[in-house]
């Protein structure tokens, strides 16, 4: 078959803060093998154009194959996992991730290679670690939004664009981390264009893991 390889320009690498993923409005579910780590989780790695916009869906007729990958799930049950209802094993996320972005960067990457490239960028981009050494730590507390700019951008010597999202009590609060990476899906760079996000308050809170919020853990 044809293969649609569209091009583009670089990647977000987004990850999830996975307690704010709980702490929201949305109801969230733990994944069928566990709690995950009070950590960042990988939301996805994007295609994306320098001028903002983004393809999507691109090839419907590359399926998403889990027995091509059978060697990386451990590893994405511990670094991208679900945390959406019903609780599932993370077919569902991975699947869809794949299908609306990974199936828009077949010119550099096949399925495998897509998901150990986000597994790599996790690894690298030890993003709590980068935190907690500028002292910003989980724990429920508040802190400037540009502190926690800063922190990251410092740590990994390259701009970043940040997510928030609101919590039960109405606080804005650390939700999501775009780092961007080249085409090749290894080299991080500046953020070309920082996406139009959910915008953050000034102060903003570095959630915990609730119990009152979870609602079906499956
Ligand atoms: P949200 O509205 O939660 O920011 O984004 C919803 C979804 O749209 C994301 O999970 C992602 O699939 C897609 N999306 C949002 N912004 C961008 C972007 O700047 N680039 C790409 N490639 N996808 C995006
Ligand atoms: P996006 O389109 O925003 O890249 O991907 C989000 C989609 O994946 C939504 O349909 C959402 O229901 C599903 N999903 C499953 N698990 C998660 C999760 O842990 N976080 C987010 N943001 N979306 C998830």
């Amino acid at each position: 078959t044809l293969l649609h390889a569209q091009d583009f320009d670089f990647f977000y690498f987004a990850q999830q803060w996975n307690p704010a993923s709980c702490d929201s409005k949305i109801k969230c579910c733990y994944p069928t093998n566990g709690k995950p780590a009070e950590d960042f989780g990988i939301h996805g790695l994007w295609p994306n154009y320098f001028n903002g916009s983004f393809p999507k869906s691109c090839n419907k007729n590359v399926r998403y194959d889990e027995t091509q990958i059978s060697d990386l799930i451990s590893s994405m049950q511990k670094n991208w996992p679900t945390l959406s209802c019903p609780s599932n094993n993370g077919t569902r996320f991975w699947s869809h991730e794949w299908k609306k972005h990974g199936t828009c960067s077949l010119s550099m990457l096949d399925i495998h290679s897509y998901f150990q490239a986000a597994l790599a960028l996790k690894e690298k981009v030890n993003l709590l670690q980068i935190l907690k050494n500028e002292g910003i730590q989980p724990n429920g507390g508040f802190y400037n939004l540009e502190a926690i700019k800063k922190a990251i951008e410092k740590g990994i010597g390259h701009t970043i664009g940040v997510e928030c999202n609101i919590d039960l009590n109405g606080n804005s609060q650390l939700y999501e981390v775009y780092v961007c990476v080249d085409k090749s899906g290894s080299n991080i760079i500046d953020c070309p264009i920082i996406p139009e996000t959910k915008i953050c308050n000034e102060i903003v809170e570095f959630a915990v893991f609730g119990s009152r919020n979870i609602l079906d853990e499956g």
